[in-house]
């Protein structure tokens, strides 16, 4: 058995956390709004920094430096596409920056990062925003509980 207070599978974890990239440029924040829950061991959250976690303590300090591998994957190159406005749903307002979710080849789901929006229709990138990025996480673990049956049943916390 597993001390309450460290961080394991089966536990919901609320961490406060600023992600950097390299250049020291801020990409994301939880300070400024609530902690952040996750179920720990369900892939809520970028694998490298799931493993760096574990069997951290209630209020430790993290910090991780991700690699793209562990984190949001390589970037590949020729994964932009365009795809006409006759071909999207006609009700949808599209913007930059909306993630769209759409079927592969396989029926493999997939998500479609919208990076560009003109008049004929849209661009998308398969690319993660982040794909190819080193992520420097600095964390703060505030609160660890055990998961309910029915959170480890859904696999996120409630
Ligand atoms: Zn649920």
């Amino acid at each position: 058995m597993s001390s309450p207070t460290t961080i394991a599978d089966g536990k919901v974890v609320s961490i406060h956390y600023t992600l950097t990239l390299d250049d020291g440029s801020e990409v994301d924040s939880s300070r400024d709004r609530e902690p952040l829950n996750y179920l720990h061991g369900s892939q809520n959250i970028v694998p490298g920094l799931e493993k760096e976690l574990t069997g951290k303590e209630l209020g430790d300090k993290v910090e991780v430096v991700v690699t793209p591998e562990e984190g949001y994957g390589p970037r590949y190159a020729d994964a932009q596409q365009h795809i006409a406005k006759k071909d999207l749903p006609p009700d949808m307002e599209i913007q930059p920056g909306m993630q769209l979710g759409a079927e592969g080849p396989d029926g493999v789901p997939m998500v479609l990062h919208v990076v560009g929006v003109d008049d004929d229709g849209i661009t998308v990138d398969l690319n993660h925003p982040l794909a190819g990025q080193n992520l420097h996480f600095s964390v703060d673990v505030i609160a660890i509980r055990d998961a309910t049956e029915e959170e480890q049943e859904h696999g996120h916390p409630h």
